[in-house]
Protein backbone atom coordinates (compact mmCIF):
# COMPACT_ATOMS: atom_id res chain seq x y z
CA UNK A 1 0.00 0.00 0.00
CA UNK A 2 2.83 2.56 1.02
CA UNK A 3 4.56 1.45 -2.62
CA UNK A 4 1.21 2.42 -4.61
CA UNK A 5 1.01 5.88 -2.34
CA UNK A 6 4.90 6.82 -3.61
CA UNK A 7 4.12 5.28 -7.25
CA UNK A 8 0.79 7.25 -7.50
CA UNK A 9 2.58 10.13 -6.83
CA UNK A 10 5.43 9.55 -8.96
CA UNK A 11 3.63 9.08 -11.86
CA UNK A 12 0.46 11.20 -11.85
CA UNK A 13 0.47 15.09 -12.50
CA UNK A 14 1.08 16.95 -8.97
CA UNK A 15 -1.92 18.96 -8.25
CA UNK A 16 0.32 22.23 -7.78
CA UNK A 17 3.07 23.51 -9.56
CA UNK A 18 4.49 26.39 -7.97
CA UNK A 19 6.56 25.83 -5.05
CA UNK A 20 9.06 23.77 -6.57
CA UNK A 21 11.48 26.30 -8.26
CA UNK A 22 12.66 24.18 -11.41
CA UNK A 23 16.85 24.97 -12.30
CA UNK A 24 17.91 26.49 -15.46
CA UNK A 25 14.24 26.47 -16.72
CA UNK A 26 11.76 29.10 -18.01
CA UNK A 27 9.34 28.90 -14.56
CA UNK A 28 6.50 30.82 -15.79
CA UNK A 29 6.58 29.22 -19.50
CA UNK A 30 7.02 25.72 -18.13
CA UNK A 31 4.26 25.43 -15.18
CA UNK A 32 1.70 27.34 -18.35
CA UNK A 33 2.48 23.81 -20.67
CA UNK A 34 4.32 21.25 -18.45
CA UNK A 35 6.45 18.57 -19.83
CA UNK A 36 6.16 15.79 -17.02
CA UNK A 37 8.07 12.33 -17.49
CA UNK A 38 6.56 9.64 -15.02
CA UNK A 39 8.55 6.04 -15.86
CA UNK A 40 11.32 5.15 -18.09
CA UNK A 41 12.88 1.98 -19.58
CA UNK A 42 15.76 1.56 -21.98
CA UNK A 43 15.54 4.12 -24.69
CA UNK A 44 11.97 5.19 -23.83
CA UNK A 45 10.49 7.58 -20.80
CA UNK A 46 6.62 7.32 -20.57
CA UNK A 47 4.92 11.10 -19.74
CA UNK A 48 2.36 11.47 -17.22
CA UNK A 49 -0.30 10.86 -19.93
CA UNK A 50 1.06 7.81 -20.67
CA UNK A 51 2.59 8.72 -24.07
CA UNK A 52 6.06 6.84 -24.86
CA UNK A 53 8.93 9.51 -25.65
CA UNK A 54 12.20 8.32 -27.29
CA UNK A 55 14.86 9.59 -24.82
CA UNK A 56 17.83 11.38 -27.63
CA UNK A 57 19.48 12.85 -24.89
CA UNK A 58 20.35 10.02 -22.10
CA UNK A 59 18.54 11.91 -19.60
CA UNK A 60 20.67 15.09 -19.08
CA UNK A 61 24.05 13.33 -20.57
CA UNK A 62 23.95 10.62 -18.41
CA UNK A 63 21.98 7.73 -18.64
CA UNK A 64 24.46 6.02 -21.02
CA UNK A 65 23.19 2.77 -20.65
CA UNK A 66 19.63 3.45 -21.01
CA UNK A 67 16.86 3.46 -18.46
CA UNK A 68 16.37 1.00 -15.59
CA UNK A 69 18.66 -1.05 -16.33
CA UNK A 70 18.31 -4.44 -13.98
CA UNK A 71 21.88 -4.85 -12.38
CA UNK A 72 21.89 -0.94 -11.31
CA UNK A 73 18.11 -1.51 -10.11
CA UNK A 74 19.48 -4.58 -8.19
CA UNK A 75 22.50 -3.14 -6.82
CA UNK A 76 21.07 0.37 -5.70
CA UNK A 77 17.59 -1.46 -3.67
CA UNK A 78 20.00 -4.39 -2.05
CA UNK A 79 22.55 -0.98 -0.68
CA UNK A 80 19.44 0.73 0.68
CA UNK A 81 18.45 -2.15 2.82
CA UNK A 82 22.30 -3.08 3.82
CA UNK A 83 23.79 0.37 4.75
CA UNK A 84 21.91 3.55 3.81
CA UNK A 85 24.87 5.74 4.79
CA UNK A 86 28.34 5.66 6.13
CA UNK A 87 30.66 8.79 7.20
CA UNK A 88 34.11 8.71 5.02
CA UNK A 89 35.86 11.32 7.14
CA UNK A 90 38.20 9.44 9.58
CA UNK A 91 36.13 6.41 8.50
CA UNK A 92 34.32 4.93 5.71
CA UNK A 93 33.02 1.76 4.18
CA UNK A 94 34.04 -1.49 2.02
CA UNK A 95 32.48 0.57 -1.52
CA UNK A 96 34.39 3.56 -2.37
CA UNK A 97 37.60 1.10 -1.85
CA UNK A 98 36.37 -0.89 -4.41
CA UNK A 99 34.51 1.34 -6.66
CA UNK A 100 38.24 3.77 -6.52
CA UNK A 101 39.86 0.98 -7.98
CA UNK A 102 37.39 0.01 -10.93
CA UNK A 103 37.58 3.48 -11.65
CA UNK A 104 41.29 4.02 -11.92
CA UNK A 105 41.67 0.64 -13.86
CA UNK A 106 39.70 2.62 -16.91
CA UNK A 107 41.05 5.79 -16.38
CA UNK A 108 44.39 7.24 -18.72
CA UNK A 109 47.90 6.95 -17.39
CA UNK A 110 48.57 7.19 -14.30
CA UNK A 111 45.60 8.73 -13.10
CA UNK A 112 45.39 5.86 -10.31
CA UNK A 113 43.54 8.14 -7.40
CA UNK A 114 40.22 9.35 -7.00
CA UNK A 115 38.41 12.06 -5.13
CA UNK A 116 34.38 11.70 -4.43
CA UNK A 117 32.07 14.29 -5.35
CA UNK A 118 28.56 14.40 -5.63
CA UNK A 119 27.81 16.43 -9.38
CA UNK A 120 29.76 17.65 -12.14
CA UNK A 121 30.15 21.30 -10.53
CA UNK A 122 31.44 19.59 -7.36
CA UNK A 123 34.11 17.93 -9.19
CA UNK A 124 34.82 20.80 -11.04
CA UNK A 125 35.51 22.68 -7.42
CA UNK A 126 37.42 20.25 -6.35
CA UNK A 127 39.89 19.22 -9.30
CA UNK A 128 40.58 23.69 -9.27
CA UNK A 129 40.97 23.40 -5.55
CA UNK A 130 43.51 20.42 -5.60
CA UNK A 131 45.35 21.94 -8.77
CA UNK A 132 46.40 24.91 -6.64
CA UNK A 133 46.98 22.98 -3.46
CA UNK A 134 48.96 20.81 -5.60
CA UNK A 135 51.20 23.57 -6.17
CA UNK A 136 51.41 24.96 -2.76
CA UNK A 137 52.21 21.72 -1.55
CA UNK A 138 55.16 21.59 -3.72
CA UNK A 139 56.51 25.14 -2.69
CA UNK A 140 55.23 27.20 -5.45
CA UNK A 141 52.23 28.73 -3.49
CA UNK A 142 51.72 31.75 -6.15
CA UNK A 143 50.45 29.70 -8.21
CA UNK A 144 46.96 30.18 -8.13
CA UNK A 145 45.85 31.47 -11.64
CA UNK A 146 43.17 29.29 -13.57
CA UNK A 147 42.75 29.54 -17.20
CA UNK A 148 39.22 28.40 -18.44
CA UNK A 149 37.97 28.70 -22.00
CA UNK A 150 35.57 30.85 -23.83
CA UNK A 151 31.45 28.75 -24.15
CA UNK A 152 33.16 26.71 -21.41
CA UNK A 153 30.84 24.99 -18.89
CA UNK A 154 32.21 24.10 -15.33
CA UNK A 155 28.98 23.59 -13.09
CA UNK A 156 27.88 26.36 -11.11
CA UNK A 157 29.91 26.09 -8.23
CA UNK A 158 31.67 29.96 -7.84
CA UNK A 159 34.81 28.23 -9.02
CA UNK A 160 33.50 26.33 -12.22
CA UNK A 161 31.31 29.52 -13.43
CA UNK A 162 34.85 31.47 -12.87
CA UNK A 163 36.49 29.29 -15.21
CA UNK A 164 33.39 28.87 -17.68
CA UNK A 165 32.53 30.58 -20.56
CA UNK A 166 28.55 31.33 -20.75
CA UNK A 167 28.10 34.45 -20.14
CA UNK A 168 24.38 34.32 -18.98
CA UNK A 169 25.73 31.99 -16.34
CA UNK A 170 28.44 34.63 -15.44
CA UNK A 171 26.89 37.54 -15.17
CA UNK A 172 24.37 37.95 -12.74
CA UNK A 173 26.74 36.68 -10.55
CA UNK A 174 29.53 39.04 -8.99
CA UNK A 175 32.99 38.83 -10.30
CA UNK A 176 33.71 35.40 -9.61
CA UNK A 177 37.16 34.21 -8.25
CA UNK A 178 40.19 36.69 -8.95
CA UNK A 179 42.34 35.89 -11.24
CA UNK A 180 41.32 33.77 -14.19
CA UNK A 181 41.86 34.45 -18.04
CA UNK A 182 40.00 32.69 -20.54
CA UNK A 183 41.74 31.04 -24.23
CA UNK A 184 39.36 31.77 -27.32
CA UNK A 185 36.54 29.01 -28.01
CA UNK A 186 37.57 27.05 -30.96
CA UNK A 187 34.16 26.76 -32.80
CA UNK A 188 34.19 28.48 -36.22
CA UNK A 189 31.10 27.67 -38.30
CA UNK A 190 32.68 29.93 -40.94
CA UNK A 191 35.71 27.73 -41.75
CA UNK A 192 34.25 24.28 -40.43
CA UNK A 193 30.21 24.33 -40.99
CA UNK A 194 29.05 20.92 -41.45
CA UNK A 195 32.47 19.34 -40.03
CA UNK A 196 32.15 15.10 -40.04
CA UNK A 197 34.15 14.09 -36.53
CA UNK A 198 37.09 16.58 -36.08
CA UNK A 199 36.81 19.83 -37.79
CA UNK A 200 40.39 20.65 -39.71
CA UNK A 201 40.38 24.66 -38.52
CA UNK A 202 41.61 26.32 -35.43
CA UNK A 203 44.85 23.93 -34.23
CA UNK A 204 46.44 27.95 -33.98
CA UNK A 205 43.91 28.57 -31.25
CA UNK A 206 45.66 26.15 -28.78
CA UNK A 207 48.46 29.37 -29.03
CA UNK A 208 46.10 31.51 -26.99
CA UNK A 209 48.07 29.56 -24.04
CA UNK A 210 51.30 30.74 -25.22
CA UNK A 211 49.91 34.16 -24.85
CA UNK A 212 48.61 33.80 -21.31
CA UNK A 213 51.91 32.54 -20.14
CA UNK A 214 53.42 35.64 -21.79
CA UNK A 215 50.90 37.80 -20.02
CA UNK A 216 50.57 36.77 -16.54
CA UNK A 217 53.95 34.54 -16.98
CA UNK A 218 53.93 30.85 -15.80
CA UNK A 219 54.88 31.05 -12.36
CA UNK A 220 51.79 32.38 -11.41
CA UNK A 221 49.13 29.54 -13.34
CA UNK A 222 47.63 26.48 -11.70
CA UNK A 223 45.57 24.99 -14.38
CA UNK A 224 44.19 24.94 -17.38
CA UNK A 225 40.51 23.54 -17.57
CA UNK A 226 38.59 22.73 -20.99
CA UNK A 227 36.40 19.69 -21.62
CA UNK A 228 37.54 17.94 -24.60
CA UNK A 229 34.16 18.42 -26.20
CA UNK A 230 31.82 21.33 -24.81
CA UNK A 231 28.82 19.91 -24.56
CA UNK A 232 26.45 22.32 -22.64
CA UNK A 233 28.11 25.46 -24.89
CA UNK A 234 26.23 23.58 -27.88
CA UNK A 235 29.07 21.31 -28.76
CA UNK A 236 31.71 21.81 -29.81
CA UNK A 237 34.10 19.35 -31.16
CA UNK A 238 37.74 19.87 -30.95
CA UNK A 239 40.06 21.12 -34.57
CA UNK A 240 42.57 18.42 -35.65
CA UNK A 241 45.36 18.84 -33.10
CA UNK A 242 44.29 21.09 -30.81
CA UNK A 243 44.64 19.03 -27.58
CA UNK A 244 47.45 17.60 -28.16
CA UNK A 245 49.06 20.79 -28.65
CA UNK A 246 47.33 22.46 -25.55
CA UNK A 247 49.17 19.30 -23.56
CA UNK A 248 52.21 20.07 -24.72
CA UNK A 249 52.32 23.67 -23.98
CA UNK A 250 50.95 22.44 -20.18
CA UNK A 251 54.05 20.41 -20.11
CA UNK A 252 56.37 23.11 -21.50
CA UNK A 253 55.26 25.61 -18.45
CA UNK A 254 54.21 22.61 -15.73
CA UNK A 255 50.74 23.95 -15.56
CA UNK A 256 47.97 21.16 -14.69
CA UNK A 257 45.62 20.31 -17.49
CA UNK A 258 42.33 19.61 -16.54
CA UNK A 259 39.52 17.78 -18.47
CA UNK A 260 36.33 18.44 -18.04
CA UNK A 261 34.77 15.03 -18.74
CA UNK A 262 31.57 15.22 -16.79
CA UNK A 263 29.95 14.68 -20.85
CA UNK A 264 32.59 12.88 -22.77
CA UNK A 265 33.31 10.49 -20.01
CA UNK A 266 31.62 6.57 -19.79
CA UNK A 267 31.79 5.83 -23.36
CA UNK A 268 30.34 9.20 -24.92
CA UNK A 269 32.53 9.11 -27.44
CA UNK A 270 34.15 5.42 -27.81
CA UNK A 271 36.44 5.07 -25.07
CA UNK A 272 36.04 4.77 -21.22
CA UNK A 273 37.36 8.54 -21.15
CA UNK A 274 37.61 11.42 -24.35
CA UNK A 275 41.11 11.20 -22.72
CA UNK A 276 41.81 8.02 -24.29
CA UNK A 277 40.12 8.48 -27.60
CA UNK A 278 41.65 11.59 -28.36
CA UNK A 279 45.22 10.53 -27.58
CA UNK A 280 45.99 12.86 -25.19
CA UNK A 281 46.35 12.30 -21.23
CA UNK A 282 45.56 15.04 -19.02
CA UNK A 283 46.79 15.48 -14.83
CA UNK A 284 42.76 15.61 -13.91
CA UNK A 285 39.80 14.49 -15.17
CA UNK A 286 36.75 15.73 -13.78
CA UNK A 287 33.62 13.42 -14.07
CA UNK A 288 29.70 12.81 -12.79
CA UNK A 289 26.87 11.62 -15.07
CA UNK A 290 27.17 8.74 -16.49
CA UNK A 291 29.52 7.11 -13.65
CA UNK A 292 26.21 6.21 -11.97
CA UNK A 293 24.28 6.10 -15.15
CA UNK A 294 22.63 9.06 -13.91
CA UNK A 295 20.34 7.38 -11.28
CA UNK A 296 22.32 8.74 -8.14
CA UNK A 297 23.99 12.21 -7.79
CA UNK A 298 27.83 10.89 -7.77
CA UNK A 299 30.77 13.15 -9.42
CA UNK A 300 34.50 11.31 -9.23
CA UNK A 301 37.86 13.82 -9.96
CA UNK A 302 40.61 11.43 -11.21
CA UNK A 303 44.57 12.05 -10.25
CA UNK A 304 47.85 11.49 -11.34
CA UNK A 305 50.52 9.55 -8.75
CA UNK A 306 52.04 13.09 -9.04
CA UNK A 307 49.82 15.51 -7.76
CA UNK A 308 48.22 12.77 -5.35
CA UNK A 309 52.10 12.27 -3.90
CA UNK A 310 52.36 15.64 -3.10
CA UNK A 311 50.23 15.82 -0.04
CA UNK A 312 51.64 12.89 1.13
CA UNK A 313 54.35 14.10 2.62
CA UNK A 314 53.27 15.69 5.99
CA UNK A 315 53.19 13.55 9.08
CA UNK A 316 51.07 10.65 8.57
CA UNK A 317 48.03 11.93 11.22
CA UNK A 318 48.36 14.96 9.18
CA UNK A 319 45.24 15.26 7.53
CA UNK A 320 46.29 15.27 3.69
CA UNK A 321 43.65 17.44 2.32
CA UNK A 322 41.05 19.99 4.04
CA UNK A 323 38.36 19.44 1.48
CA UNK A 324 35.43 16.90 1.10
CA UNK A 325 31.68 17.14 1.08
CA UNK A 326 29.54 14.45 3.63
CA UNK A 327 28.45 12.37 0.75
CA UNK A 328 31.66 11.97 -0.71
CA UNK A 329 31.75 7.76 -1.75
CA UNK A 330 28.25 7.83 -0.43
CA UNK A 331 27.51 3.93 -0.33
CA UNK A 332 24.35 4.02 -2.66
CA UNK A 333 26.32 5.95 -5.37
CA UNK A 334 28.94 3.47 -5.16
CA UNK A 335 26.85 0.82 -5.34
CA UNK A 336 24.85 2.44 -8.35
CA UNK A 337 28.72 2.82 -10.03
CA UNK A 338 29.77 -0.62 -9.79
CA UNK A 339 26.47 -2.01 -11.13
CA UNK A 340 27.24 0.44 -13.97
CA UNK A 341 30.64 -0.49 -14.59
CA UNK A 342 29.57 -3.83 -14.88
CA UNK A 343 26.68 -3.03 -16.95
CA UNK A 344 29.01 -0.96 -19.42
CA UNK A 345 31.73 -3.99 -19.36
CA UNK A 346 28.64 -7.05 -19.78
CA UNK A 347 27.31 -4.92 -23.22
CA UNK A 348 30.65 -3.38 -24.35
CA UNK A 349 28.82 -0.24 -24.78
CA UNK A 350 31.88 2.08 -24.44
CA UNK A 351 32.71 0.65 -27.67
CA UNK A 352 29.13 0.96 -29.20
CA UNK A 353 29.82 4.66 -29.40
CA UNK A 354 32.14 3.64 -32.22
CA UNK A 355 30.82 1.02 -33.90
CA UNK A 356 27.72 3.40 -34.41
CA UNK A 357 29.57 6.16 -35.28
CA UNK A 358 29.39 6.33 -38.72
CA UNK A 359 25.75 5.51 -39.15
CA UNK A 360 25.19 8.57 -36.50
CA UNK A 361 27.19 10.42 -38.49
CA UNK A 362 24.97 9.72 -41.85
CA UNK A 363 21.99 10.52 -39.91
CA UNK A 364 22.82 13.34 -38.92
CA UNK A 365 24.19 14.97 -41.28
CA UNK A 366 20.84 13.81 -43.88
CA UNK A 367 19.46 16.99 -41.94
CA UNK A 368 21.56 19.64 -43.84
CA UNK A 369 19.21 21.77 -46.38
CA UNK A 370 16.56 22.08 -43.65
CA UNK A 371 15.35 25.11 -43.12
CA UNK A 372 17.76 27.50 -41.27
CA UNK A 373 19.89 24.77 -40.66
CA UNK A 374 23.42 26.72 -40.29
CA UNK A 375 25.92 23.80 -39.23
CA UNK A 376 25.83 20.63 -37.99
CA UNK A 377 28.32 18.58 -35.39
CA UNK A 378 29.30 15.28 -34.61
CA UNK A 379 31.60 12.94 -32.71
CA UNK A 380 31.19 9.55 -30.88
CA UNK A 381 27.60 9.46 -29.97
CA UNK A 382 27.12 13.57 -29.68
CA UNK A 383 25.48 15.56 -32.45
CA UNK A 384 24.35 19.13 -32.79
CA UNK A 385 22.43 21.05 -35.30
CA UNK A 386 23.20 24.77 -35.21
CA UNK A 387 19.83 27.36 -36.61
CA UNK A 388 19.92 30.40 -37.73
CA UNK A 389 18.18 32.47 -34.67
CA UNK A 390 15.08 33.93 -35.19
CA UNK A 391 15.63 37.71 -35.76
CA UNK A 392 15.69 39.81 -32.57
CA UNK A 393 14.72 36.47 -30.66
CA UNK A 394 17.71 34.36 -30.10
CA UNK A 395 16.72 30.75 -28.87
CA UNK A 396 13.55 30.81 -29.88
CA UNK A 397 14.08 28.61 -33.07
CA UNK A 398 15.40 25.75 -31.46
CA UNK A 399 13.13 25.93 -28.36
CA UNK A 400 10.04 25.39 -30.86
CA UNK A 401 11.99 22.71 -32.67
CA UNK A 402 12.70 21.14 -29.19
CA UNK A 403 9.10 21.66 -28.04
CA UNK A 404 7.28 20.12 -31.61
CA UNK A 405 9.97 17.24 -31.09
CA UNK A 406 9.12 16.36 -27.64
CA UNK A 407 4.98 16.65 -28.19
CA UNK A 408 4.51 15.71 -31.77
CA UNK A 409 7.61 13.64 -32.46
CA UNK A 410 7.39 11.73 -29.29
CA UNK A 411 10.97 12.80 -28.92
CA UNK A 412 13.47 14.49 -26.28
CA UNK A 413 15.97 16.35 -27.11
CA UNK A 414 18.35 19.34 -25.49
CA UNK A 415 18.17 22.81 -26.25
CA UNK A 416 20.85 25.59 -25.53
CA UNK A 417 20.50 29.01 -27.98
CA UNK A 418 19.87 28.36 -31.13
CA UNK A 419 21.51 24.75 -30.83
CA UNK A 420 19.24 21.36 -30.70
CA UNK A 421 22.04 18.84 -29.20
CA UNK A 422 21.87 14.55 -29.25
CA UNK A 423 23.23 12.26 -27.12
CA UNK A 424 21.45 9.41 -27.17
CA UNK A 425 22.18 5.93 -24.69
CA UNK A 426 24.40 3.91 -25.74
CA UNK A 427 22.29 0.91 -26.36
CA UNK A 428 20.41 2.76 -29.11
CA UNK A 429 20.13 0.82 -32.40
CA UNK A 430 19.87 2.19 -35.75
CA UNK A 431 16.09 2.21 -35.42
CA UNK A 432 16.17 4.54 -32.67
CA UNK A 433 18.92 6.25 -34.64
CA UNK A 434 16.24 6.61 -37.63
CA UNK A 435 13.46 7.87 -35.69
CA UNK A 436 15.05 10.60 -34.24
CA UNK A 437 16.59 12.32 -37.47
CA UNK A 438 12.73 11.59 -38.69
CA UNK A 439 11.30 13.36 -35.43
CA UNK A 440 13.49 16.51 -36.04
CA UNK A 441 13.19 16.91 -39.61
CA UNK A 442 9.67 17.01 -39.03
CA UNK A 443 10.33 19.64 -36.06
CA UNK A 444 12.88 21.87 -38.32
CA UNK A 445 10.16 22.18 -41.18
CA UNK A 446 7.23 22.98 -38.39
CA UNK A 447 9.52 25.46 -36.78
CA UNK A 448 10.78 27.39 -40.26
N1 LIG B 1 31.07 20.10 -16.36
C1 LIG B 1 30.57 19.77 -17.56
C2 LIG B 1 31.48 19.61 -18.73
C3 LIG B 1 29.19 19.57 -17.70
O1 LIG B 1 28.68 19.28 -18.89
C4 LIG B 1 28.37 19.69 -16.56
C5 LIG B 1 26.92 19.49 -16.67
O2 LIG B 1 26.35 19.40 -17.74
C6 LIG B 1 28.95 20.04 -15.35
C7 LIG B 1 30.31 20.23 -15.28
C8 LIG B 1 28.12 20.23 -14.13
O3 LIG B 1 27.61 19.04 -13.67
P1 LIG B 1 26.44 19.05 -12.57
O4 LIG B 1 25.24 19.60 -13.25
O5 LIG B 1 26.32 17.59 -12.21
O6 LIG B 1 26.89 19.88 -11.43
Amino acid sequence: ALADHYGQLATQAPTSLDAFWMPFSANRQFKAAPRLLASASGMYYKDVEGREILDATAGLWCCNAGHARPRIVEAVRKQIETLDFAPNFQMSSPLPFVLAERLAELTPGNLNHVFFTNSGSESVDSALKIAIAYHRARGEGQRTRLIGREKGYHGVGFGGISVGGLPNNRKWFGPGLPGVDHLRHTLDIGRNAFSKGLPEYGIELAEDLERMVALHDASTIAAVIIEPISGSAGVVIPPQGYLQRIREICDKYGIVLIFDEVITGFGRIGDAFGAQRFGVTPDIITAAKGITNGCIPMGAVFLSDAIHDAFMQGPDNAIDLFHGYTYSGHPMACAAALATLDTYAEENLFQRARDLEGYWQSGIHSLRGLPNVIDIRNYGLIGAIELAPRPGAPGARAYDAFVHAFHHGGLLTRVTGDVIALSPPLIAEKKHIDRIFEALADALRASA
